[in-house]
């Protein structure tokens, strides 16, 4: 068994890539979001404790994080892909802790690399279909509709979401950074990370992680 992870910025693409991942290469997807909802849906200690925080409107904190993604490591025999999982360096540290007393290998960590400026522009020329049964998300540059203002697929009219704008952007990288720097950092000094270029096509990145998987970390 091994633990490969996907890093990279909100907007990088990580996710459709660890969804492209798994179905190429027999990978168990854990993103962090569908952790919680199965630990809280399972009623675990710690799933309950992760149920009462978001109730309460507060971040799940870091060693309830911790204590699910471990209890769902230890139900997994094969190969597991996390996608938004480390969040922190303390969270790393944590899972590297955990990988070492399990004997379980830490295998590629995949960082998908945008410049700002690239993901600025991504979320800049965002448009969502304001069809709330819809949702379908456009870009004016890689992804327009057909006609201008207008869904393709539900006719609905598209909307400039208000945290879609540059400043709305620029706050949240500043804020993302914090964390992400030092997380990043750490994983840079293991054997397996591997820095991806995400600024290409999805088709171009997909392929070069199933090239990488075919040398096997
Ligand atoms: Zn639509």
């Amino acid at each position: 068994m091994k633990v490969h992870i996907l890093l990279g910025p909100p907007g990088c693409g990580k996710g459709t890539q660890a969804k492209r991942l798994v179905e190429k290469r027999s990978l168990i997807h854990l993103s962090t979001g569908d952790i919680l909802r199965d630990a809280v849906s399972k009623g675990t200690e710690v799933g309950l404790r992760a149920k009462a925080l978001m109730a309460s409107g507060k971040l799940v904190d870091d060693s309830t994080v911790n204590g699910i993604v471990f209890a769902r490591l230890q139900d997994e025999t094969g190969d597991v892909l996390f996608d938004g999982y480390p969040r922190t360096l303390f969270q790393a540290e944590s899972l590297q802790t955990f990988l070492s007393a399990q004997g379980i290998a830490l295998g590629y960590v995949m960082d998908i690399e945008v410049p700002w400026q690239e993901l600025e522009a991504r979320v800049v020329n965002r448009r969502v279909c304001s069809n709330n049964a819809c949702g379908a998300i456009y870009n004016l540059n890689s992804k327009p509709p057909k006609v201008e203002g207008i869904c393709d697929l539900c006719g609905g009219s598209l909307k400039h979401r208000a945290d879609d704008t540059s400043e709305a952007f620029q706050s949240r990288m500043v804020e993302f950074n914090k964390t992400f720097q030092p997380l990043q950092a750490f994983y840079q000094g293991m054997p397996h990370y591997r820095s991806v270029d995400g600024s290409r096509p999805p088709e171009q990145i997909h392929d070069q992680l199933v090239q990488l998987f075919q040398e096997q970390a």
